[in-house]
């Protein structure tokens, strides 16, 4: 295998956006007023899902049954009312300039991420000018199957233009968003930017993980210059 890289492939709660403690106090607190017990860690064990199957996965926990397409609106719909007041618009640090890197060496950027949150979705033009445009994002408005399942790396893969999966890397925080990545068969690097073990992140099948952005944005030339040169 050798890589032909045209594309990076980025998540974008807790990579490009510091959201994922707004997340997981958002998701609590909707929970706690449907009376739904949730896990330890739970929000981000379960991060990159889409908004319906988290509810559903928490519904068959706590009830012994799926949650009903009403139940899974009114909750979702709680959970971002929550979100929108929790969300402080917060990019990550480093995110901007790996973008700004990224692009400058030639390769698309392209967004994949499970959230169907308009707080975030509609700002990414403003935080991140020219980065993303409507054909390179797969939002939870363009899949049918989220992460954990490969669909939405599939997608962004032919939204860079029917690439392969030798041609793009991705770079993700969560476990499923990983699981998915390499289900699709991409090269995928993890970022570390929340409360889970490292060994969570591997052990979803990441290659590397870093620790913070700015540690992956230092590390990005030397990236480049393997998937230039590495033959595996
Ligand atoms: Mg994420």
């Amino acid at each position: 295998m050798h890589f032909d890289l045209k594309a990076v492939i980025f998540d974008m709660d807790g990579v490009l956006y510091d959201s994922m403690p707004a997340h997981d106090l958002s998701w609590r607190e909707a929970m706690d007023e449907f009376g739904l017990k949730y896990l330890p860690n739970e929000f981000f064990l379960q991060e990159g899902r889409l908004g319906h199957a988290t509810i559903n996965a928490i519904f068959q926990r706590n009830l012994n049954r799926e949650s009903t397409s009403e139940e899974e609106e009114k909750i979702y719909a709680r959970k971002s009312e929550l979100f929108r007041q929790y969300n402080n618009d917060e990019t990550m640090p480093g995110a901007r300039e790996t973008l700004e890197y990224v692009q400058q060496e030639g390769l698309i950027p392209i967004l994949v991420t499970g959230s169907g949150q308009p707080t975030l979705l509609d700002r990414l033009a403003t935080h991140f000018p020219g980065a993303f445009t409507p054909d390179t994002m797969v939002t939870a408005f363009n899949v049918k199957q989220g992460k954990p399942h490969p669909e939405p790396f599939l997608k962004g893969l032919e939204m860079g233009g029917n690439l392969q999966p030798n041609q793009a890397i991705v770079i993700e925080n969560a476990p499923l968003g990983i699981e998915a990545a390499v289900k699709a068969g991409i090269f995928t690097i993890a970022v570390n930017t929340g409360p889970l073990d490292d060994s969570v992140l591997k052990d979803a099948g990441a290659s590397i993980v870093f620790h913070s952005m700015p540690e992956l944005t230092a590390a990005m030339p030397e990236i480049l210059h393997l998937t230039r040169t590495i033959r595996v």
